[in-house]
């Protein structure tokens, strides 16, 4: 008789390891709390579903930090993002590149990637079952015990925890997972949300709201002025604070808190401080004198908004929020260069788990082994996916650490 697997979460890790684990001919069951799997991958992407990166491997590892990229490094070159690619090809849901390195399916649909995990899942021999959802699991001699809301026992000879994590918990992620990790001894580093608009109380900063940069170049910053993060990567300001990309990606040490924090935003991100000051002292000297907004627009394709250099003026504590070029003594001219290259937006937090696509935190990556995702001395026990301590930034590269770390955990059961 084949040995009995149970895979808990049918999300994009979970359906990937079913399929892998029952193909490999594994008895292969998979409990799903919701009435629906993949609820994450139907909303993910605007539900067009960025399924992976057009980087290579250790590119896309790297984007995990450190610690995230020494774990994910094997696992990412198992299944690398073009095999994710080629997976979905054969699956019947052709991919296509778009910018900042992302890739979607070709029809565009969501719902299309879903499918195919699901019917690949079914196809290969998995069962699934909607609305069982588990209420704890306990060790049971070499095996495991997985115990229903409703009473019901499952036993299992290998055990696959990948219940997500908090983020977005209307879609059924709601932390069970952490209460399980804890009853069992191992340790969970606090999760926190990622991936995730960030707040700021200064009115300013709300008065914003609609303005986007698409080239901003993004650095989070503490109060001693150490870099905490950076990114290059559009934002936008909202009338809570700042979101898109570039100020997503940075949430985590937000979330985490610790002091006064802010975002600096180079708004000509494409021109030196130097060739900066020199266009200002060049419109000084031109007849009519050209107001600051109007000589960015001469200097740049893409200058900041009228807006947003009035911010930049007050940031520099000139009086005037557009004044004319040949207004501004050296001093102050140094002092609009320096807000006009590092504005300070400061944040004061993040929108929350309702608001986040990810949890950051998780199940510690020393208790897991990266080769095979097995947890350490808890035999036939494997966590993968979000549940882990990885978060990695938008574009395709959480879905790949969901799908490479199902694929070693199914590759490691195989036999
Ligand atoms: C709005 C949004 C957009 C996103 N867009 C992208 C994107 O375009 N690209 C990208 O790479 N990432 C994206 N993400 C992140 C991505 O969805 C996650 O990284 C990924 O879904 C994690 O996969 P997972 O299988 O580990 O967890 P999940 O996909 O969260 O799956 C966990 C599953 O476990 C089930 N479950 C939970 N508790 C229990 C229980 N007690 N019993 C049984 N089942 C349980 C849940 O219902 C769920 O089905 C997005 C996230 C959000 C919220």
């Amino acid at each position: 008789m084949s040995r009995r697997t149970v895979v808990v979460g049918a999300g994009a890790a979970g359906l990937w390891a079913a399929a892998r684990a029952a193909e490999r001919g594994r008895d292969v069951l998979l409990l799903e709390k919701t009435p629906r799997t993949g609820t994450k991958v139907l909303a993910s992407g605007g539900t067009r579903c960025n399924l992976t990166t057009t980087l290579g491997p250790d590119d896309a590892a790297r984007l995990f930090g450190t610690r995230g990229e020494r774990f994910l490094r094997r696992a990412f070159r198992a299944l690398p993002p073009l095999a994710v690619r080629e997976r979905f090809h054969a699956l019947g849901v052709p991919t296509v590149e778009a910018p900042l390195e992302k890739v979607f399916p070709k029809s565009q649909s969501a719902r299309d990637v879903r499918d195919a995990l699901e019917r690949w899942a079914s196809e290969a021999g998995a069962r699934i079952r909607r609305n069982a959802p588990v209420r704890d699991v306990e060790p049971r001699g070499e095996g495991w015990r997985v115990r229903l809301a409703d009473g019901e026992e499952v036993g299992a000879d290998e055990l696959m925890l990948c219940p997500g994590g908090k983020s977005y918990p209307r879609t059924g992620t709601t932390g069970d997972g952490y209460a399980w990790l804890a009853a069992l001894d191992l340790p969970v580093v606090e999760p926190v949300p990622a991936l995730v608009p960030l707040a700021s109380s200064e009115p300013w900063v709300h008065a914003l709201a609609g303005i986007a940069l698409q080239d901003a170049r993004v650095r989070l910053v503490d109060a001693n002025g150490r870099v905490l993060g950076r990114r290059e990567r559009p934002v936008v300001f909202t009338h809570r604070g700042i979101s898109g990309p570039g100020a997503m990606d940075l949430a985590e040490p937000v979330a985490r808190g610790g002091g006064a924090l802010h975002l600096e935003l180079d708004l000509l991100p494409g021109v030196e401080r130097k060739e900066l000051r020199a266009h200002l002292i060049q419109a000084a000297g031109l007849p009519g004198a050209p107001r600051v907004a109007g000589a960015l627009a001469k200097l740049v394709a893409k200058a900041p908004p009228r807006r947003l250099v009035a911010a930049a003026c007050r940031q520099a504590g000139l009086d005037d929020d557009n004044p004319r070029a040949n207004a501004l003594p050296k001093a102050a001219r140094h002092a609009l260069v320096e807000s006009l290259k590092r504005l300070r937006v400061p944040v004061d937090g993040t929108l929350g788990w309702d608001k986040a696509e990810v949890t950051a935190g998780g199940l510690a990556l020393p208790a897991v082994d990266p080769g095979t995702m097995r947890v350490r001395g808890r035999p036939n026990l494997f966590v993968f996916g979000e549940l882990l301590d990885l978060a990695g930034p938008i574009g395709g590269l959480n879905f790949q650490a969901a799908f490479a770390t199902a694929e070693l955990a199914a590759r490691a059961v195989e036999g």
